[in-house]
């Protein structure tokens, strides 16, 4: 499952792609799961956009989206009704664009973004037209530099959705970005243990289990303690143990770019040498003390008693 630093390179490896590019038509396929707006909808907010950014907010990746359209073809299309109720709605946001336009005549801008959660097993991956297109391919958008994003996911616990009128904003705070002192606030005075509280989407975006486990390791702090029974200068630590963390990891998945990407999605990326994580019974690389694992919320949680308290 790809966990946050992860998608942090693959949204790195598919910014340096396709930024620029514009997406000339939308392929969807016929299951519906991986779609959480319609398929009508994808690829309406898709097509004709050119890709401005692509980024990682939490698990997600976030392409964001600038549509270019010629004023000529606006008033006097068909549909201009429709698209006169769209300009109403985003005229807050479009009011500089619209107001161009109309000076002008020369294009209307609009904004929208397109949320790519790969789940367990869902990927991205950048090739040529003439790639073969491989099984449980959910989505092909392709691009007018010839080139084609497509979205596999053999398990379809992946989901794809776009965001048009208000922008997308994912839960909880960005764990790279947090300071310390929100940090603190967070997880003070919990009453659930640090370790579900890591995991909680609503108070850090992205915190997989195995980072939450090397975080911990690393600030000394035993995964069942509850927040409230933890020091602010343990919590200042554990701020620190959870960025660098993901920053190593990061930095090591950075190197392996391409092949995440282009190739087959599990080959290249380097993961971090778990000092806790998936290591029960064995000697804590510190101490030499067994590393223990017990489960907190469902989750299999990995700790060195000796190291951590
Ligand atoms: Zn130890």
């Amino acid at each position: 499952m790809p966990e946050l630093p992860e998608v942090e390179t693959i949204a790195r490896g598919l910014s340096q792609r396709v930024t620029g590019d514009v997406i000339e038509s939308v392929w969807l396929g016929q299951k519906k799961e991986p779609l959480k707006s319609p398929a009508a909808v994808i690829a309406a907010a898709l097509e004709k956009t050119r890709i401005s950014a692509v980024r990682r907010m939490g698990k997600h990746i976030v392409f964001d989206l600038d549509r270019l359209e010629s004023a000529a073809k606006t008033p006097s299309s068909g549909n201009g009704k429709r698209q006169k109720n769209q300009l109403k709605q985003r005229s807050g946001a479009t009011s500089a664009a619209a107001q161009t336009q109309a000076n002008h005549g020369v294009v209307f801008k609009s904004k929208a973004q397109w949320i790519v959660h790969l789940g367990m097993t869902g990927r991205l991956q950048v090739c040529g037209p003439l790639a073969k297109v491989e099984k449980h391919t959910h989505a092909v958008v392709k691009l007018r530099s010839g080139r084609e994003v497509r979205f596999i996911d053999p398990r379809r616990f992946g989901r794809l959705s776009v965001a048009t009128s208000a922008e997308f904003d994912a839960t909880g705070v960005e764990p790279l970005e947090v300071d310390v002192e929100t940090f603190i606030n967070l997880f003070r005075g919990r009453k659930t243990p640090i370790k579900s509280a890591l995991l909680n989407q609503k108070l850090l975006r992205g915190v997989g289990n195995i980072y939450a486990d090397e975080s911990l390791f690393r600030a000394g702090i035993r995964p069942r303690r509850r927040g409230s029974s933890i020091t602010r200068k343990q919590l200042a630590k554990l701020h620190t143990a959870v960025k660098e963390v993901l920053e190593e990891a990061i930095a090591l998945g950075g190197s392996s770019i391409s092949d995440y990407v282009d190739a087959d999605g599990e080959a290249g990326f380097f993961q971090l040498q778990h000092r806790v994580y998936g290591r029960e019974g064995e000697p804590c690389r510190i101490c030499k003390t067994g590393i223990q694992r017990v489960v907190i919320g469902g989750r299999s949680s990995h700790y060195c008693p000796r190291c951590q308290k």
